[in-house]
């Protein structure tokens, strides 16, 4: 008898007394049951759905809202550039598939049943978990944690939209994604921006690119701001931090948002603290703002609140689990190459996991939107796979590290080892700039491409991702490669 059928028959002699009436009501199955509805729970489910269409699955997760990608932009085989569409959970059911908005306490692997704070019971034939990861936040003490103010999902942009109204400074810390946006985005307000590094958003770009953005960044033009159209919902929900996250944000969580202060545009000010760390945040009284961060460098920075976006950490502890599960050097979820866990039917995907498996030479990890898609739609079809009994082998998106993001208004793709990470400064790197409008950089290897940053609209992201993957020597072509009146893509397409 199947694990399902066994559960039916106990739903059915338990439905003749009232008590066991309630354990029924607080009782579903389902096939597949994916926790998390970020983009790589979407993603899953979506995929699922598409390949086993008759399925039932259950996608539970704390937010009613849900991430799914929308607008997707085809820019080469791997590049893909895409928008985040934040849906109202039950939009998203279909005959199949049903949204539980409630939070997972508990999974039993071995009778694979997991139970949820609310107090219901789902009984699951594989199991996704797409928990995502949280902010990593900046130390400081306790008293001033409510100046403190961690990036993360809408909420905690709606706080700070609000925080910026009221403020005359702030302080940033961090040097990605989100620290970028907030910098060339925000406006009427003064901005001190605390960076470890020798140059701005330094984990997506060189200082090369840094440059090429700097009068980007001293011009502001907001006025190119799209705003995407789509409708909007209201989450109703208790506001504590702790009690529900929602998923992390999308590519585009500022287009529609008014992100000015309420202090005039000449006094805005944006001033760069290269190479210093955080040594601490403390309220002071002898100013006339209520934070003051001090740098390692000793230098004092005062301000009225604390924007931390230095990133996420994947969370560590499983202790929902009710068996050890293998976790990877980060403290994450290992998985293999199928995003299967250690533990038999359970499969993870998302920043929840750690790429366990043997990566090819132009891949990374990197807890990114673009993966968060990848590995979801991965493990849906692994586990797909899994139910039909089939073989499948990885998905060939893993073969090259790729990902598009807009920083200060242009396109970035990122492509391979993009910023010669793993080759020991032994490459060699071939620019081509054309100030305000595209900033091109290979890295070579032994003459091999293996890795590129595009900035602008190329139109090369495509014969890079060829010239990567078939290695092709360049050498004979010399620095001509990229001499702007040559068509490169004529002579590798
Ligand atoms: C501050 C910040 C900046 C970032 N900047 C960039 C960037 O510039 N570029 C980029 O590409 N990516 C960036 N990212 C990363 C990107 O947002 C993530 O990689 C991506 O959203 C991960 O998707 P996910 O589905 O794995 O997790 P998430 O989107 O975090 O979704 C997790 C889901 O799990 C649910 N959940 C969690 N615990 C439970 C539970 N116990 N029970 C039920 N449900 C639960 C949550 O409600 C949520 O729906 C950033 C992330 C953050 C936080």
């Amino acid at each position: 008898m199947s694990h399902l059928e066994t559960t039916q028959n106990t739903m059915m002699s338990t439905s003749q007394n009232s008590s066991s009436n309630k354990k029924e009501i607080n009782q579903k199955e389902c096939t597949f049951l994916i926790i998390g509805g970020g983009i790589a729970g979407v993603s899953c489910a979506e995929t699922i759905n598409f390949l086993l269409p008759g399925e039932k699955i259950i996608l539970l997760t704390e937010s009613s809202l849900i991430k799914s990608v929308t607008n997707l932009v085809q820019l080469g085989k791997f590049s893909q550039r895409f928008d985040i569409q934040e849906v109202v959970s039950k939009e998203f059911e279909k005959p199949n598939i049903e949204v539980i908005t409630d939070e997972l306490s508990t999974i039993k692997s071995k009778s694979k049943e997991a139970t949820t704070k609310g107090g219901l019971k789902i009984i699951y034939n594989l199991m996704c978990i797409c928990t995502g990861s949280r902010p990593k936040l900046v130390n400081f003490a306790d008293n001033v944690s409510s100046y403190i103010l961690g990036i993360r999902d809408t909420d905690s942009v709606k706080e700070f939209q609000k925080r910026i109204k009221t403020s005359k400074r702030f302080g940033l810390i961090g040097n990605g994604g989100i620290a970028s946006e907030i910098i060339y985005e925000i406006g009427n307000i003064e901005i001190e921006w605390i960076i470890k590094d020798q140059h701005i958003s330094s984990t997506f770009i060189d200082q090369g690119a840094a440059k090429f953005f700097e009068s980007r960044l001293k011009n502001k033009n907001t006025s190119d701001k799209m705003i995407v159209k789509r409708m909007r919902y209201v989450e109703e929900r208790e506001t504590s931090e702790n009690l529900k996250r929602g998923a992390a944000l999308g590519p585009d969580w500022h287009r529609l948002l008014d992100m000015k202060g309420n202090m005039s545009s000449s006094s805005e000010n944006i001033k760069v603290h290269y190479n210093s760390e955080v040594k601490s945040i403390s309220l002071c009284t002898d100013n006339n703002f209520p934070v003051c961060i001090e740098l390692t460098n000793d230098e004092k920075v005062f301000c009225d609140f604390v924007v931390s976006a230095t990133g996420v950490e994947p969370y560590k502890t499983f202790s929902f689990l009710d068996e050890a599960i293998k976790l990877g050097e980060d403290g994450s979820i290992f998985v293999d190459d199928l995003m299967r866990t250690s533990i038999d039917s359970i499969y993870a995907a998302g920043d929840v996991c750690y790429a366990g498996w043997e990566h090819s030479e132009y891949w990374h990890q990197m807890r990114l939107w673009t993966q968060a898609r990848q590995m979801g739609m991965m493990a849906g079809k692994s586990m797909a796979a899994k139910f039909n009994n089939e073989e499948i082998y990885q998905d060939f998106c893993f073969e090259l590290f790729s990902h598009v993001t807009k920083l200060y208004g242009y396109q970035v793709v990122l492509l391979g080892r993009y910023n010669g990470q793993g080759l020991d400064d032994d490459y060699e790197l071939l620019f081509r700039i054309t100030p305000d409008k595209e900033y091109i950089k290979f890295v070579l290897k032994n003459g091999r491409l293996v890795g590129a940053l595009l900035i602008g609209e190329t139109g090369l992201e495509e014969t890079c991702e060829n010239l990567i993957l078939n290695k092709i020597d360049l050498t004979p072509f010399g620095d001509d490669i990229l001499d702007p009146n040559i068509d490169i893509e004529d002579y590798f397409d």
